[in-house]
């Protein structure tokens, strides 16, 4: 008894996410995970701010951002919703100020990546 197996020929190729908000494009890149939280980074790629890399830190059900609308005005930011929308971060995940500097910090990232981007 024999098999036919069938060969499903298979592409390879570079894939690359931009998001725009508010006419403002962002690379983003999943970040490196520490524990259990994830970090997306987003780095600004037009807008006055070209070349800031903020970080989304997910950690269980809370998100936070560690840009500066997050931390200085404790603001769910424009990054966060987007990445919501995109239902790359859990749309039920609450924002949390806090969750973004502590666990980079235990982890050793930089919030703001190696540019460290402008506010
Ligand atoms: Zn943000």
């Amino acid at each position: 008894m024999s098999s036919v197996t069938e060969s499903v020929p298979v592409r390879t190729g570079h894939c690359r996410l931009t998001l725009t908000i508010d006419d403002v494009q962002y690379n983003i890149r999943r970040g490196p995970s520490y524990r259990r939280s994830k970090v997306w980074r987003l780095r600004a790629l037009t807008g006055p701010r070209v070349g800031a890399c903020y970080s989304v830190c997910v950690s269980g059900r809370q998100v936070s951002c560690a840009c500066p609308d997050a931390v200085r005005n404790s603001a769910v930011c424009k990054h966060v919703r987007a990445l919501q929308a995109l239902q790359l971060v859990n749309p039920r995940a609450v924002p949390s100020p806090v969750v973004v500097a502590g666990i980079l910090a235990e982890a050793g990232i930089s919030a703001r990546g190696q540019e460290g981007g402008a506010a």
